[in-house]
C-alpha cells in the first residue's frame, strides 16, 4: 500500500496516509464551512501524524479538530473516544492529484437537507 504524504502550509504538522482515498467528503456543519475541511474518513491505524497540533472540541461533539498552531491549518480530527474506529484527514493538505477528481460527498452535519 502507498503512503501519501501531506502537511500543513509550514510543514509542523505532518500527515502519512496508509489508504487510498475513493470519494471526498464535504460538511455544512458550523465549522467545517468555516474551515473548508475536505475529508477522508479512515481507521486511526491508517494514519501517521508527526508534529504537534493544537485541539479544538466543538461543545457537545464527540471528535477534537486539529489544527498547526503556527500556520493555522487545519489538518484532521479525531475522535474523543480512543475505541472509536474512525477519523478525519483533510485531504487539502495533501498535493491535489490525490483528491482533485475524486467524487464529492456532501454531508448534511448543518441539519438543512
Ligand atoms: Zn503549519
Amino acid at each position: 500500500m502507498e503512503h501519501f504524504q501531506g502537511s500543513c502550509h509550514c510543514g509542523r504538522v505532518r500527515l502519512s496516509l496508509r489508504d487510498t482515498p475513493v470519494e471526498a467528503t464535504a460538511c455544512n456543519c458550523s465549522i467545517c464551512r468555516r474551515t473548508s475541511g475536505l475529508w477522508h474518513y479512515c481507521s486511526p491505524a491508517h494514519v501517521e501524524v508527526t508534529g504537534v497540533g493544537v485541539a479544538y472540541r466543538q461543545g457537545d461533539r464527540a471528535l477534537d479538530l486539529w489544527h498547526c498552531p503556527a500556520c493555522g491549518c487545519t489538518t484532521h480530527w479525531t475522535p474523543t473516544d480512543p475505541a472509536y474506529p474512525r477519523m478525519g484527514v483533510n485531504l487539502r493538505m495533501f498535493e491535489p492529484a490525490l483528491w482533485r477528481d475524486l467524487p464529492r460527498r456532501l454531508v448534511d452535519g448543518a441539519g438543512e437537507a
